[in-house]
């Protein structure tokens, strides 16, 4: 289970743990507080007052400090385990679902043939049908695209780098993703 940490301005920051967002807390850099309390944590006992000093955690928290990201300028890191994510672990050829293990990374247009390993030139594939389309273009294989690539935004990222998402952290994200994103169908 992880928090959703949010720049003051309410920007996507990272995915923290229980014990870092406790830390926030006891610093006193928690802003404000969005969602369930998904977590206690509880300290010592004050030696004047007797009482025990509790931590409630909430699963998304801004905290202050300025974002360390540039909107503008961003295009969310590659990998494999997001890219399967960002297209749900279907083969963009044969549309069955399968397990990360089985899937490959298939660039349309081929490394050979100039394709970049960009996001909008990778799809997810099983490694059958990757085989079979070789180092051709959907065309020559006369392998069609069941779904196109697009590259994730910010907010979308968010939820590509969290499998284990908790329900009012997904709605949070889903708020800030475009229509078109394959995440609001
Ligand atoms: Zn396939």
């Amino acid at each position: 289970m992880k928090v959703l940490k949010l720049s003051a301005q309410g920007l996507p920051q990272s995915w923290i743990t229980l014990e870092e967002a406790a830390l926030h807390y006891a610093a006193d850099d928690v802003r404000w507080e969005v969602g369930g309390e998904i977590a206690c944590f509880r300290g010592g006992h004050n030696a004047v007052t007797g009482l025990q000093s509790v931590i409630h955690i909430n699963s998304i928290i801004g905290t202050r400090g300025a974002p360390s990201i540039n909107l503008c300028s961003l295009t969310p890191a590659l990998t494999n385990g997001k890219l399967f994510t960002r297209d749900r672990c279907i083969c963009a050829y044969c549309g069955r679902h399968f397990n990360d293990q089985e899937l490959t990374r298939e660039h349309i247009v081929p490394v050979a043939a100039g394709g970049q390993d960009l996001w909008m030139n990778l799809v997810t594939a099983c490694r059958s049908c990757n085989h079979r389309k070789g180092a051709r273009t959907p065309e020559q294989a006369r392998m069609p695209l069941l779904y196109a690539p697009y590259v994730p935004s910010l907010w979308e990222d968010f939820i590509l780098r969290n499998r284990r998402i908790l329900a009012d952290q997904m709605e949070f994200l889903l708020a800030h993703v475009p229509k078109s994103s394959r995440w609001r169908s």
